[in-house]
């Protein structure tokens, strides 16, 4: 599934409900349906108000199902970031001024089993992120 969506904020509860959606057929409990909801609304707002700093730009989210593991990939076109493993630190913010408390991305690693995310500066950036679904469910 491949979803473009222009840098809005309004957007992102767009994002996160198509998400939502696609992962339906995988059965998520209310829990994993949340925590992957969290993790794409956390990924796309980063994506609009850092990497395009509210200027338009189109954001890519793809989702794809293997088994029971989701893989949701966002991307954007923006500024990049320099320096990601001290953006990736639990409470780094470079808005501070903006209320932002940099938690981000400790939130798209806490609810998710896997995140990567490759950038370039100028160039853009991407996060991807895996979840294995029904993990913890007796049958
Ligand atoms: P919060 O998410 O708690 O509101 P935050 O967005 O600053 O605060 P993180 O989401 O953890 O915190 O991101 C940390 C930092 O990484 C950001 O402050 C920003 O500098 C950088 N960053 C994150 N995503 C992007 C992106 N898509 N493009 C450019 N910079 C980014
Ligand atoms: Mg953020």
């Amino acid at each position: 599934m491949k979803l473009v969506i222009e840098s809005v904020s309004e957007n992102e509860s767009f994002a996160r409900t198509v998400v939502a959606a696609y992962i339906t057929r995988l059965d998520p409990t209310l829990e994993e349906l949340a925590d992957v909801k969290t993790a794409v609304s956390e990924a796309v707002t980063n994506s609009v108000i850092h990497g395009y700093c509210g200027k338009t730009g189109e954001i890519e989210v793809i989702c794809t199902i293997q088994g029971k593991e989701i893989t949701v990939q966002v991307t954007d076109h923006g500024v990049g970031i320099s320096d990601i493993e001290k953006a990736m630190e639990p409470l780094y913010t470079t808005k501070p001024e903006w209320e932002r408390s940099g938690m981000g991305f400790a939130f798209m690693e806490a609810f998710m089993d896997e995140l990567k995310v490759t950038s370039e500066v100028g160039k853009g950036t991407t996060v991807l992120m895996k979840k294995q679904i029904g993990k913890e469910r007796v049958e």
